[in-house]
């Protein structure tokens, strides 16, 4: 048993708790402590600690203190309903936190004019601490010594479950779901109305809402689900009167919990079957449903990606698909279990070693992550405390993946995305099942779903094996989906978490062409995919044949077609399919699976690759554009609120010159001289890329390079693309990234699955910004290309051609067939369809208009 003293979190007048003049925390109901009536509009912790939850409202948080205290701290009296007005947190879930921090700022004009009482209350809530020596009744400066907690002495000293918990688990168990009627959800007086009926309960008492689970019996824990209006409120319980208890909260929960009912809200009877979910929930929460059983044919509809249809058997990889539940079945049990999970893990690491020796040190590090005493041992405590070993396990690894993702050493924050990775893949053992196949070992006609591929998972299959790609969330144009372009791999995103209810095994068609995803169907229906896929790989083949010739128009117009590339081993296989150069090498794709910034030379020998691979064509190699969707460990970068508005691109480059001037020398390097050509990302103002271009000659003269190079500009920018004439005047060349052109011209974030259906780069609006960089790169005679997503759509050629670009650069899969089409397109009927097109309405009819001219499509 250790004691702590918590210091004042407010300067003001200190109170005891019975003078709150709120009746749940008057009457000790939330937790035994103090309150004080501030005059500052700082709350500072009262003690080092973990920040466990901060509430939606940000009027209380909670900070666990090292002895394994649970302490409060509320500011005000009804302030739940200010719904964060006011307030500032300074602090999030799981930050390490000091004595004195400061967690939420307020704004005391406004909280005291709107709420009932600024009195603000610090109380311990979790059982096993007792409180004494509150220094109230006196004006108290922030910081003074204000009460002391007796109980604990560490997190392994959180009590174990009582006998009668424990032997009531084996007994009685009951479950009853209902609406929850109040505006402001579970906050602290609800949920201390909650605790004190299931703390009469000598079992186990659990909520659960929406995914996530709670300890009925801590103040914390119901607060922490995030519960709001409208939400579905399932209460389990096990031991004897187990359905007695169900019913008594349920009934609570039913009248209020003490806060008044808004009516109109579900009612029970009407929430029984899938009630609406409230508005600020997302749509994505939903209730997933039971797997499709065999035979049960089900369609989902979702975006298209990348083209192309695919036959084969589901492989799931959903990060999500483990349920945690709190309750454990006691430490004897639990314990081995968690021991037993991460043993499998770790045995799964060292056979992935030695199949993927390039990957070794990867493995490595998770294995030694894995084997962190500390990591156990915190998990241990929970355990102990009478947690399952997958609550225990998720909260630990989480806690510690947060915290490490706050520290300003990049390699740290790299640590925490392996954490998230353990974190899964432990639970997944935990859940009995096999581990998640990795995608380098994935067996031949795999359609994997997932709820979203990152860059990286690509960055290691074998060709061949996938056949196709099904993501329940994602945009169509964001990294993954380039990378599943590259590869030829027909994908689908935001189907939606319905594609969660597919089994591992089930027959799959998966159609690019339409966005949709076929589960269980009809035998028919297999064999004519089977016959269309193959139909369409013979039709690939024959325009292979002819797709190393140079691509001109049938009216003789010459339109170059290039590649997109991510790694050194795209190379090759473009020019089979017919590149006659690469248009944009995305350098940052090279550097993935590294652990630390690319130096110089491996930057030179990886481009110096390219460009043999190449055979003399030419190369235009981007810098480095992260940011956004494609986060890089090893880049210090200061956390963003959007990130896709903020240091991107050239930013970055400029922010950070000397990772800059090293690509820079790279690419200088590259033999023969003239191959390479630098083009820079996310040009807003033509003075950036005049920067580059001072950084670019300063490096070619400590090189000694007498050869100039040639350094264009992509226009991505709104901006950019308004005032191409200018940026024309000192770029040698303009590409189109159409992918960040369209998420910008129509505020739809690339990869939001909620706005996927709508990010059409064939909008009116994205044709007619094309066409103004157009003219504005001829006033100088500058080559305008098109490296964006679609640069490989068939339907985009003609109108991108139409409206004057002359080079296109696409995924290699696509280019024997981009190249066959257009050699039968003329500019006449291109330019008349484009200009057509610039007066819709719409990016459908301007897909309707290019299907009515060119039918085959
Ligand atoms: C684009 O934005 O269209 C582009 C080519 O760049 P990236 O997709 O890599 O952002
Ligand atoms: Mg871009």
């Amino acid at each position: 048993m250790t004691s702590i003293t918590l210091a004042a979190p407010l300067a003001g007048w200190a109170m005891p708790l019975s003078e709150v003049p709120d009746p749940a925390f008057a009457q000790g109901l939330v937790g035994t402590g103090m309150a004080i009536d501030p005059t500052v509009n700082d709350l500072r912790s009262p003690c080092d600690g973990i920040v466990l939850s901060v509430h939606r409202a940000r009027h209380a948080c909670t900070v666990r203190a090292a002895s394994g205290a649970e302490v409060l701290l509320h500011l005000g009296v009804d302030t739940v309903g200010l719904n964060g007005e006011g307030f500032t947190a300074h602090v999030q879930d799981g930050q390490a936190v000091k004595t004195g921090d400061r967690l939420i700022s307020f704004d005391m004009d406004l909280v005291g004019s709107r709420a009932q009482s600024l009195v603000s209350m610090m109380v311990v809530v979790n059982d096993g601490y007792t409180v004494d020596g509150q220094s109230v009744n006196r004006e108290i400066a922030a910081g003074d010594p204000a009460m002391t907690v007796h109980g604990g002495s560490g997190a392994d000293s959180a009590p174990a479950p009582t006998a009668a918990s424990a032997s009531a688990d084996s007994g009685e168990t009951a479950e009853r779901t209902v609406p929850l009627r109040i505006a402001h959800g579970l906050h602290a007086r609800p949920a201390a109305a909650l605790v004190a009926a299931a703390k009469a309960h000598p079992g186990t008492v659990t909520i659960l809402c929406r995914d996530r689970s709670a300890n009925a019996k801590s103040v914390v824990a119901l607060m922490g689900l995030g519960t709001v209006l409208g939400d579905r409120l399932t209460i389990r319980a096990t031991g004897p009167g187990a359905q007695g208890v169900v019913e008594s909260i349920a009934g609570l929960i039913d009248s209020g919990l003490g806060d008044p009912i808004v009516e109109g809200a579900a009612t029970p009877a009407a929430a029984t079957p899938a009630a609406a979910p409230a508005p600020s929930q997302p749509a994505a929460e939903e209730d997933v449903g039971p797997p499709f059983a065999p035979g049960e044919e089900a369609l989902l509809k979702g975006t298209i990606a990348v083209p192309g249809q695919a036959v084969g058997t589901a492989v799931r990889r959903f990060r999500s698909s483990v349920r945690v539940v709190e309750q454990g079945a006691g430490p004897d049990a639990e314990e081995p279990r968690l021991r037993q999970a991460l043993d499998r893990v770790v045995a799964g690491l060292t056979q992935s070693a030695q199949r993927m020796p390039d990957h070794a040190a990867i493995f490595q590090a998770h294995r030694e992550l894995l084997d962190d005493p500390e990591l156990l041992d915190a998990a241990l405590a929970d355990i102990r405390a009478g947690k399952s070993a997958e609550w225990a396990w998720q909260r630990t690894a989480r806690t510690q993946a947060d915290a490490l993702a706050k520290l300003a050493d990049p390699r740290m924050a790299e640590r925490a995305a392996d954490l998230r990775d353990l974190e899964q893949q432990v639970l997944t053992a935990l859940s009995g099942k096999e581990p998640s196949v990795g995608l380098a070992d994935l067996p031949a006609g795999s359609i994997v779903l997932a709820d979203e591929i990152l860059p990286s998972d690509l960055a290691g299959v074998p060709a061949g094996r996938l056949a196709g790609i099904g993501m329940a969330h994602g945009g169509p144009t964001s990294h993954a989906v380039i990378l599943a372009a590259a590869l030829g791999v027909p994908t689908v995103v935001a189907l939606g978490r319905q594609a969660e209810r597919v089994p591992d095994g089930a027959p799959v068609v998966l159609d690019g062409n339409r966005g949709e995803l076929l589960v269980f169907p009809p035998e028919e229906m297999l064999a004519t995919t089977r016959t269309a896929v193959a139909a369409r790989a013979a039709r690939r083949e024959e325009n292979r044949r002819t797709s190393r010739e140079e691509c001109r128009m049938a009216d003789g117009t010459r339109i170059e077609v290039f590649a997109n590339l991510g790694r050194v081993s795209d190379a090759p296989g473009a020019v089979v399919e017919g590149a006659e150069g690469c248009g944009l090498l995305r350098t940052e794709f090279l550097f993935l699976e590294r652990q630390s910034a690319p130096t110089e030379d491996e930057q030179y020998q990886q481009y110096q690759q390219i460009a043999d691979a190449l055979e003399g064509r030419p190369l235009v190699i981007r810098t480095l554009d992260v940011g956004g969707d494609k986060p890089l460990s090893y880049l210090p970068l200061p956390k963003e609120e959007n990130p896709v508005l903020g240091l991107r691109g050239v930013r970055v480059g400029l922010r950070e010159p000397e990772l800059l001037r090293a690509q820079i020398r790279a690419i200088l390097r590259v033999k023969p001289a003239g191959i390479c050509r630098i083009m820079v990302p996310m040009i807003a103002s033509p003075s950036e890329l005049q920067a580059v271009r001072a950084m670019v000659d300063e490096e070619r003269a400590k090189l000694g390079r007498a050869e100039p190079i040639e350094l264009g500009a992509m226009i991505e920018v709104p901006a950019a693309a308004l005032i191409a004439d200018r940026i024309g005047a000192v770029a040698d060349f303009l590409s189109i990234g159409t992918n960040d052109l369209t998420q910008y011209v129509l505020a739809m974030d690339r990869g939001n699955p909620h706005v996927a259906a709508q990010l059409d780069a064939l909008h009116p609006g994205v044709l007619r910004l094309i066409r103004l960089a157009v003219m504005g790169a001829k006033t100088h005679d500058r080559v305008v290309a098109v490296c964006g997503g679609s640069a490989s759509d068939p339907m985009a050629a003609p109108l991108l051609i139409g409206l004057g670009v002359t080079e296109l650069s696409a995924t290699p899969a696509v280019i024997a067939d981009l190249k066959a089409f257009i050699r039968t397109l003329r500019m006449k009927d291109c330019r008349r369809v484009a200009e057509a097109a610039l007066g819709t309405d719409s990016a459908d009819e301007v897909r309707r208009l290019v299907a009515e001219t060119w039918p085959g499509l």
